[in-house]
């Protein structure tokens, strides 16, 4: 027999079935998109996160990165992956947040090219090797304040960010293509919501996704 030598961290058999059983909870969660589901099978998730908490990684819960940062919850970034490919016609994406890069693997695949933006450069560095051993060759990454957005390459087909803000950053809105969207957490800690933004013609029009609870973004750097 083979062995396979695809596995770094030594999780080794029982990274499938941990794998599928992860897919079934978000499925029996409510995450419908086959492609959303394919890529949370497909991405190596203990990569992202520390050694020490590599058997955890296909539980549905946020951990530790480092830096007082989390990685997100599998459910939410399927979610939110699920809710911006959903009408998503175009091809330039814009990320704020990257942490440790895992929510830009899943989304790398399945759209055009990926912008992403983090504050913490250190955590950027790093989110920036992951992904270049993991083949992924289409995100252009920048450290900076996500407050901003990144005006340079707007407007975006969908913009995704992964902090909670008070309210909805006007940089952000400016930065959307018509009929884009936006996807974000937005409201005070502990009453947060998942928000999905389209920008009409002469407004933006708002839909909650429900309530969620994510690290604040902060105001510079
Ligand atoms: N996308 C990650 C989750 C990141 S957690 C994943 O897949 O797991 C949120 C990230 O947003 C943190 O890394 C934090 O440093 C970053 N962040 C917070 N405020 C920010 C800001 N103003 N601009 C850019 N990044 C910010």
């Amino acid at each position: 027999m083979m062995v396979q030598n695809n596995d770094r961290r030594g999780i080794g058999m029982t990274s499938a079935r941990t794998r599928d059983r992860l897919v079934q909870r978000l499925k029996d969660n409510g995450i419908r998109s086959n492609t959303v589901l394919e890529q949370i099978r497909n991405v190596p998730r203990h990569l992202f996160v520390d050694e020490a908490l590599a058997s955890r990684a296909y539980e549905d819960t946020a951990l530790p990165i480092g830096l007082g940062q989390t990685i997100s919850q599998p459910y939410i970034v399927a979610r939110m992956t699920e809710a911006l490919l959903d009408g998503f016609v175009g091809e330039k994406m814009l990320e704020i947040g990257t942490g440790c890069g895992y929510q830009t693997a899943i989304l790398a695949p399945l759209v055009k090219k990926i912008y992403t933006v983090e504050r913490i450069p250190d955590l950027l560095r790093r989110a920036k090797q992951r992904l270049r051993e993991l083949d992924i060759y289409n995100v252009q990454f920048r450290p900076g304040d996500g407050w901003e957005g990144w005006s340079k390459y707007a407007p975006y087909d969908a913009i995704l960010v992964a902090a909670a803000a008070p309210t909805l950053p006007e940089q952000l809105l400016a930065q959307m293509m018509p009929e884009g969207r936006l996807i974000m957490p937005v409201g005070p800690t502990g009453r947060q919501e998942l928000l999905m933004v389209v920008r009409k013609n002469d407004h933006y029009e708002r839909i909650s996704l429900g309530p969620v609870s994510f690290v604040p973004l902060v105001q510079g750097m």
